[in-house]
């Protein structure tokens, strides 16, 4: 078994290369609208080649287009014609053959000048642990470019073998504030991760500094202060889910599961801890990390229902209100509040569908 990752990295070309992106990008997503409207009109797929789309492309970007309109037309036919679906943002990409990288540039063959030649264009490879080029180790798919909010971004997929093939091993981790994440496997191995009370602590006295400056009007300083716990937080995030995937691995455990946050928007009512919507952003960007650490390493990350997660007794389901700081259920089980969440988001519904949007 293996899945498949999306690797971003931020492109800087220059002008020129950029003008060159934007037509091709434009071109590509033309020609494979053109050549699916064309399938769809005939009512069978395209014979053509590369030498038959006369559009200003390399014959790769050419072929990879047209295997694209092939896919896009094989679902409007399985749908019988009902939902014909346009590209309208523009994209263009190369097959894993067709483009190449060192530390600093990524090199795909782009057309200069009505001529085609393989360009190197600046991308920012190297991060602060080196997380993208030793992803970029694993097997490469292929590279997409596109604009987002203005930038160029490269997006190249890669699949990563998982870890354990034969059996599956669940551990739930529930986020929570006054608790960062508590986990607990399927053999009942428990583990907290950071430390909610010093964080409070610390977001405090940030606060209070803010404050301070604010009454001196001291605008710059105020934001340099702002980034600067933005960059503590993220940092608390990146140890936490560092410390969660770590302990995964050691517990050989192939499947984490995290509560769906979107839905805690959503369902306000049924959610069990109202003042997390005001955390929506921090716990999203956690768990995000932890897909992210966890992926590397082979392990799965899923989504489940959050509903009930704290209430349900993880023996016979009943529900029950906890007061104290142990929970009690009439059928005799008994256990840390803070645990019953993790435990139950090891059996929770998956939400289907990988990701969770913020
Ligand atoms: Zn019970």
């Amino acid at each position: 078994m293996a899945q498949t990752i999306t690797v971003k990295i931020k492109l800087l070309p220059s002008k020129e290369q950029a003008a060159i992106l934007q037509s091709m990008s434009q071109t590509y997503i033309r020609t494979i609208n053109t050549l699916v409207s064309e399938m769809v009109a005939e009512k069978k797929s395209t014979k053509k080649s590369s030498k038959d789309v006369h559009v200003s492309l390399p014959s790769a970007v050419k072929n990879q287009a047209i295997n694209d309109a092939k896919s896009v037309f094989k679902k409007a036919k399985k749908n019988k014609y009902k939902n014909v679906p346009e590209l309208k943002k523009p994209v263009c990409i190369w097959n894993n053959q067709n483009y190449s990288f060192n530390h600093t540039h990524i090199s795909m063959p782009i057309v200069v000048n009505g001529k085609v030649s393989k360009t190197p264009i600046r991308a920012l490879l190297v991060d602060k642990d080196n997380r993208t080029l030793e992803l970029l180790t694993h097997k490469l798919g292929a590279l997409r470019i596109t604009k987002k909010a203005n930038k160029w971004i490269a997006q190249i997929s890669i699949t990563i073998p998982t870890v354990q093939e034969t059996e599956t091993k669940v551990m739930g981790v529930d986020l929570g504030l006054k608790v960062p994440a508590v986990a607990v496997t399927e053999d009942e191995k428990v583990c907290f991760f950071g430390n909610g009370r010093k964080n409070r602590y610390k977001r405090r006295k940030f606060q209070s500094k803010r404050r301070e400056l604010g009454k001196r009007k001291k605008l710059i300083a105020i934001r340099n202060l702002k980034d600067k716990e933005q960059r503590w937080m993220q940092d608390q995030d990146h140890k936490v889910s560092r410390s969660i995937v770590n302990f995964a691995k050691k517990n050989k455990v192939s499947v984490i599961r995290i509560e769906q946050l979107a839905n805690i928007r959503q369902t306000t009512r049924t959610s069990r801890k109202n003042e997390k919507n005001l955390h929506t952003w921090s716990f999203y960007r956690l768990s995000q990390f932890i897909e992210y650490k966890a992926n590397l390493e082979g392990i799965k990350v899923e989504y489940v229902n959050p509903a009930y997660t704290s209430q349900r007794c993880p023996k016979c389901f009943e529900k029950n209100k906890t007061q104290d700081r142990k929970y009690k259920c009439k059928c005799g089980f008994k256990r840390h509040r803070d645990l019953i969440g993790a435990m139950n988001i090891r059996y929770a519904p998956v939400i289907d569908g990988k990701s969770q949007s913020a």
